[in-house]
């Protein structure tokens, strides 16, 4: 069953996001598994790209997380709730970034305290392809 509150909508947009990045991390699995393979040899054998590589990876992985949690969430009932405040997520916000966890004005102040270095709710990642 599916609810009629326009929660599928947002079910195919998060599944085609995902499809996305597990696109994008399919070029790089190869490469991937050969460095660690590298790395399991000589500690010292990867080089400055790859390394900058495996980072650029993680914010495709945490994109896929953050994916997945909405998913958990659309399947639960609370989607489109802001996690800090309850408040509801605007429809425009869940458009452009439909793993939002958070309103506008909480991602605004996680944004700022981000800045400060306080770490423990993190902003909502904004990812473009
Ligand atoms: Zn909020």
């Amino acid at each position: 069953m599916h609810g009629n509150n326009g929660g599928s909508l947002y079910h195919e947009a998060l599944l085609d996001k995902r499809k996305d990045v597990l696109t994008g991390l399919g070029l790089q699995v190869n490469e991937l598994a050969q460095a660690v393979r590298a790395s399991d040899e000589d500690q010292a054998q990867m080089s400055h790209e790859e390394f900058l590589n495996m980072r650029l990876n993680k914010i495709e992985w945490d994109t896929l997380r953050l994916i997945d949690e909405a998913l958990d969430r659309l399947q639960a009932g609370d989607y489109g709730t802001c996690l800090r405040c309850e408040e509801p997520i605007s429809p425009k916000r869940l458009k452009a970034l439909p793993w939002a966890k958070y309103c506008v004005r909480c991602q605004e102040k996680l944004a700022k305290r981000d800045q400060d270095g306080t770490r423990d709710e993190a902003p909502d990642l904004v990812w473009s392809s």
